[in-house]
Order: C-alpha cells, then structure tokens, then sequence
C-alpha cells in the first residue's frame, strides 16, 4: 500500500542480508526509495553523502557499534535516527536514545509494525518539511529552499556541507530573530560543552562565503552584537 506522505528516502544500516531484505522491502512498499550499506564504515559516509531523510540502523554491525555510527552522524546532522537492536535491555537503550537516537526497535520486527513506525516518522518530517516550505528565501540572488535542500546563488547550486546546511537550516528557521552561539552549537552540533563561540564563528564565516554577495559585508547572515547571528529576509 503505497504512502500518501512525500516518498522518502531511507538509509538501511544492516549487516544481516535477511534482515536487511526486510527493511528494503517495508520502505519500498511504501514507495520510498532505500539505500542499504553493512557496515559503520559505509554507513558514516552513506550518512553524509546521500542525506537521507531517515535513518535505520543496525546496533550490531561487523567493524564497529552502531552507537558509534549514530554519535558520528550526530556530530553533522540532526537526521532522524530508528535504532534497531536485538535487545530490549534499559540501559543500552537509554544509551542509545541519550546519544541522539529519535526511536528504538526491537528485533525481530514484523513489516505492518515497521511500516507504522516508519509512517508515524514521515508525517512527523512531512509537518516539520512544510513549515519549512513556507521559509523559502529569495534576496540578493540567492535562494535558499529549504523544502528541496538546496542553495541558488544567480541560479547556480551552491554544495553545503551537511554542518553548513544544517546551520543555515537552524537560521532559517529563526528567521530575522537573533540565535547565540551558545543555541547554534546545542541545536546544530547537539553539544553543550567546548568553545561554542569559535566553533560557530568558523563555520558562519564559511557558509558567508558561500552564499553572502560580499562575504565581508554581511546581508543575510548577520551579527548580532553581544547576542549571536542571524538570518535577516525581506
Ligand atoms: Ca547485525
């Protein structure tokens, strides 16, 4: 039964060919388009490469924990992660969730089960999609679509990292209030500790560059004095 929800496309982090075939098919059926990779290795770069709206993710992975894929992905993306483990065990759970995990499953998980859990994320990312349609920004030849994750400076794509798209994603969002350093380095980076300041300075500094006319002179992404940046649109 085909979604009604925008076709996602998912990230199948899994080792186990039978499982993994289960996976595929739930997202398939629901007319997503999945990637599948087997191990922490492949899945890193898959994360950060293929920008999957969400991720599934084995626990027991051949090379390496799958705790270690999601605290890797963390440090880039706010991605929403659907942990798979073979154990219901609490603490390895509330690890897992503490490290930034948005859903916790347990195997063996039948497809009408799996595909509930999946639709339930895709209406919660439809809503989140649609409030950020609405944030399509246009000044000064560039163009920020937030709905098709994109950048036009005079027409032409700008390539963001994902820390840069997910900065400009989290400005946007507080369009032409000001956000502190302190809240970028919690929402984009998820830390609460370490130098905040450098570190969100750094990459604004980047992402001016990329889509500022005069970097030097700020437009869009501006300061604001004693407080943090911000995204200022017509
Ligand atoms: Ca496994």
């Amino acid at each position: 039964m085909p979604s009604d929800l925008a076709p996602l496309s998912v990230l199948v982090v899994e080792d186990d060919p039978a499982a993994r075939d289960l996976l595929i098919l739930a997202i398939t059926q629901l007319g997503w388009q999945a990637t599948a990779v087997g191990t922490a290795h492949d899945a890193i770069r898959a994360a950060t490469e293929a920008m999957p709206h969400l991720i599934l993710l084995d626990i027991g992975l051949p090379d390496a924990s799958g705790l270690e894929v999601l605290r890797a992905v963390r440090r880039s993306s706010a991605t929403p992660v659907v942990v798979l483990s073979a154990t219901s065990d609490d603490d390895a759970k509330v690890a897992l969730l503490d490290a930034g995990a948005d859903d916790y499953l347990v195997k063996p998980i039948g497809l009408p089960e799996l595909q509930a859990r999946l639709r339930a994320h895709a209406r919660r990312l439809d809503a989140e999609q649609r409030a950020d349609d609405e944030l399509e920004i246009r000044r000064d030849g560039i163009e920020i679509d937030l709905l098709r994750r994109r950048v036009l400076r005079d027409g032409q794509e700008i390539r963001l990292t994902p820390t840069e798209w997910s900065l400009l994603r989290t400005l946007a969002r507080h369009a032409n209030r000001p956000v502190s350093s302190d809240e970028l380095w919690q929402l984009v980076w998820g830390r609460e500790f370490g130098d905040a300041k450098l570190n969100v300075r750094v990459h604004i500094l980047h992402l001016r560059r990329k889509i500022e006319p005069a970097p030097h002179a700020p437009v869009l992404l501006v300061n604001v004095p004693g407080v943090g940046y911000m995204l200022q649109v017509p």
